[in-house]
C-alpha cells in the first residue's frame, strides 16, 4: 500500500501498516492521539462480536499517545513510537490485569513489565489492551479461554486459531496496528494462518521470556503478529536481545544481509504432504512453493524421518513442563481462592474451580508422565525423540537454507467443531510443534484463501536465521 495520495482526514487510519503509520506520524499528517482514537473506536465497534480483547485501557492508551506525540514533536522517536498495539494476556504489563484467560487469575494485576513490554514502552508504543487466548496458552483454536472464544474476523462462525487468538484477530480486524503473541507449539503461527496475518516465532532464546506466564519453559517464545513481513521485522528488532532476567536468552547475531531467493535452496519435507491435509490447503502451499521456484529458488525434497513422533513427543514434554509451572496456582498466592476445611481442601477446590478442563487435562497428563515408574517410559523417551527431531532438522539445514510447509492441515475450523475431541484438536498442531521442540525460528505468511478463509505458508529457518526467513518472505509476500 502506498499512501502518497491518501487523504488522512477521511481515510481509516487503522488500515495502515507500521511503516505507513510511522511515516504519517513523521510527516505530521496525523498524531498518535488520532491513531489511538481510531483504534479505540474500531475496538468499540467490532470487538463485542469478535471477543479479541479481554481488557482495553482507553485512558492509559491516550496518555501514552500524548507522551508519544511529545517525543515526535521533539524529533526524538523510533519506528514504534506512537503506534497502538495489543498484548497477549499471558504477557505482563505493570499495573494491568493479567489473566492468561484463566479464572484462577481473574483479578491478578501484573506487578512488573515483561521485558518485551519494557522495550515497547521505551520505544513509545501505545498499549491498547490485553488480548484473549486459550487458557494458559493451552490450545489451538482459542476456544479454551475462560472468557469465551475469539471469533475469526473472516467468518464469525469459525475460530481465530490459538492460542494467541485475540492478538491475531485484533491485527486482522484492524483493532491494533500490531500485537505480541507467544508460541509454545504453534500459538503465533496457527492464529496468524487462520486470520490471514503474518506471525513470527523467533529462535528459542532470541527474545526474553521474562514476564511471560510460563507454560512449557523449554518451548515458550514471545514474538510479533503484524500485517506485513516488514512490520514483523521491525517488532522483532525492537524486542529481541539478551536479558539478564532470562538466563536462556542470548544476544542473537542476526545480519541484515538481503538474501535473494534466487540464490537459495528450499527444502520441502515429504512427510508433510500426506493423508489428512485439506486438498485446498495443499494446493495453496504447493502454489507458494512454485512461486519460489519461479523466482529462482532451488526446490528439493527433504526427509524428516522422526517428525511422525513430534506430536506425541510434544504432548508429553509440554504437559510435563506445564504441570510443574502451574503448581504455583494453588488458591493461596494469586488471589482466586475457594474456602475449604483445611489447606488441602483449599488447594483442591481452588484448582478444581479455577482451572478449565484442558488445563486440568494437561496437569494430569504431565503429573502422570513425570511420576516415578513412568518417568523413563514417557518423559525420558520423549526427550530422546526430541533429540532425534533436532538432528533431523540439523541434517536438513546442511543441505537447504529454508523449509517451506503448511502451518496447519486445515483452514479455520467451526466454533465447537473439535471441542469434544482433544486428540483431533491436537492434530491441528502437527506441522508446528516440531519447530518448538528444535528451538527453531518460523514464520506464518498469508499464502492464499479457501473460500474466504486465509491459509498460511510456514517458512522454517535454522537457529537465528530470522533475517533469511524475513528476506525470503518479503519477496513472495502477496500485496
Ligand atoms: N496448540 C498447542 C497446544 O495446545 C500449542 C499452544 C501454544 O503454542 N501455546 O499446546
Amino acid at each position: 500500500m502506498g499512501f502518497g495520495n491518501w487523504d488522512f482526514k477521511t481515510m481509516d487510519l487503522t488500515q495502515l501498516t507500521i511503516k505507513e503509520a510511522h511515516n504519517g506520524l513523521r510527516n505530521k499528517q496525523f498524531s498518535s492521539k488520532d491513531l489511538t482514537l481510531a483504534y479505540l473506536e474500531k475496538i468499540k465497534k467490532s470487538d463485542k462480536e469478535l471477543n479479541a480483547y479481554l481488557s482495553v485501557y482507553e485512558e492509559q492508551a491516550l496518555i501514552q499517545a500524548s507522551e508519544a506525540d511529545k517525543k515526535i514533536a521533539y524529533g526524538n522517536f523510533g519506528m514504534l513510537t506512537g503506534l497502538p498495539c495489543a498484548i497477549k494476556d499471558a504477557i505482563m504489563v505493570e499495573g494491568l490485569k493479567c489473566t492468561s484467560a484463566s479464572k484462577i487469575l481473574e483479578n491478578y494485576v501484573a506487578p512488573y513489565d515483561a521485558t518485551v513490554v519494557k522495550k515497547l514502552k521505551k520505544q513509545g508504543a501505545v498499549i491498547l489492551g490485553k488480548t484473549n487466548l486459550d487458557e494458559f496458552a493451552m490450545g489451538g483454536s482459542g476456544e479454551n479461554s475462560a472468557y469465551g472464544p475469539t471469533k475469526n474476523p473472516h467468518d464469525k462462525t469459525r475460530v481465530a486459531g490459538g492460542s494467541s487468538s485475540g492478538s491475531a484477530a485484533a491485527v486482522a480486524a484492524n483493532m491494533a496496528c500490531f500485537a505480541l503473541g507467544s508460541d509454545t507449539g504453534g500459538s503465533i503461527r496457527l492464529p496468524s494462518s487462520f486470520c490471514g496475518v503474518t506471525g513470527l516465532k523467533p529462535t528459542y532464546g532470541a527474545v526474553s521470556r521474562y514476564g511471560l506466564i510460563a507454560f512449557g519453559s523449554s518451548l515458550d517464545q514471545i514474538g510479533p503478529i503484524a500485517k506485513t513481513v516488514d512490520d514483523c521485522r521491525i517488532i522483532f528488532d525492537a524486542i529481541k536481545g539478551k536479558d539478564p532476567l532470562d538466563a536462556t536468552s542470548i544476544e542473537p547475531e542476526i545480519s541484515n544481509f538481503k538474501f535473494q531467493i534466487s540464490n537459495l535452496c528450499i527444502g520441502v519435507p515429504k512427510e508433510y504432504f500426506v493423508k489428512g491435509i485439506d486438498p485446498e490447503v495443499e494446493r495453496i502451499i504447493k502454489d507458494a512453493i512454485k512461486k519460489a521456484k519461479n523466482a529462482g529458488a532451488e526446490i528439493v525434497e527433504i526427509s524428516l524421518p522422526s517428525i511422525e513422533f513430534a506430536l506425541a513427543c510434544y504432548y508429553i514434554i509440554a504437559p510435563s513442563e506445564a504441570s510443574a509451572n502451574l503448581a504455583r496456582f494453588d488458591g493461596i498466592k494469586y488471589g482466586f481462592s475457594v474456602d475449604g476445611k483445611d489447606l488441602l481442601d483449599v488447594y483442591l477446590k481452588s484448582k478444581g474451580k479455577g482451572f478449565g478442563n484442558e488445563v486440568k487435562r494437561r496437569i494430569i497428563i504431565g503429573t502422570y508422565v513425570l511420576s516415578s515408574g513412568y518417568y523413563d517410559a514417557y518423559y525420558n523417551k520423549a526427550q530422546e525423540v526430541r533429540k532425534l527431531i533436532q538432528q533431523d532438522f540439523a541434517k536438513a539445514f546442511e543441505k537447504v537454507d529454508l523449509i517451506f510447509c503448511p502451518v496447519s492441515p486445515v483452514p479455520a475450523i467451526k466454533i465447537g467443531e473439535r471441542t469434544d475431541d482433544p486428540l483431533s484438536m491436537y492434530l491441528m498442531d502437527i506441522y508446528t510443534v516440531s519447530v518448538n521442540l528444535a528451538g527453531l525460528p518460523a514464520l506464518s505468511l498469508p499464502a492464499g484463501k479457501v473460500g474466504n478463509l486465509p491459509v498460511g505458508l510456514q517458512i522454517i529457518g535454522n537457529h537465528f536465521q530470522e533475517n533469511k526467513i524475513l528476506s525470503v518472505a518479503s519477496q513472495i509476500e502477496i500485496n
